[in-house]
């Protein structure tokens, strides 16, 4: 599954990072999924729940997914805009735009160690 290679390279990006020790006091994980990355957010969560059970050093952390919308990029005004409803069209002057700037990337937001 698609979601669970997903969940293991995120896994071992995190293992290389900070090393095995210190992921031990990891307790949250926060995941920015772009709306057009092809990945399904309730399968991302379960394909974690999966792994936690496999892997013990991830069964007390918690994953928050957050899905960021679409943003294209206009050349000839320079302005940012979110894409509503799959108008690739710019906000300012109303060019249409392919230049797609956010919403196909899936990235490790941040993470949250505990440290008490
Ligand atoms: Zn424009």
């Amino acid at each position: 599954m698609h979601e669970t290679s997903i969940i293991n390279s995120v896994a071992r990006t995190l293992e290389m990072e900070f090393g095995e020790d210190r992921l031990n006091s990891l307790e949250r994980i926060f995941l920015k999924v772009g709306i057009l990355s092809n990945i399904e957010p309730r399968l991302l969560m379960n394909a974690f729940e999966a792994f936690q059970q496999t892997y013990p050093t991830f069964s007390k952390v918690s994953l928050e997914i957050e899905s960021t919308p679409l943003v294209i990029h206009c050349s000839s005004c320079d302005v940012d805009s979110e894409v509503q409803n799959y108008k690739f069209i710019c906000k300012s002057c109303g060019a249409p735009s392919k230049e797609v700037i956010q919403g196909e990337e899936m990235l490790i937001h941040k993470v949250e160690f505990n440290d008490d």
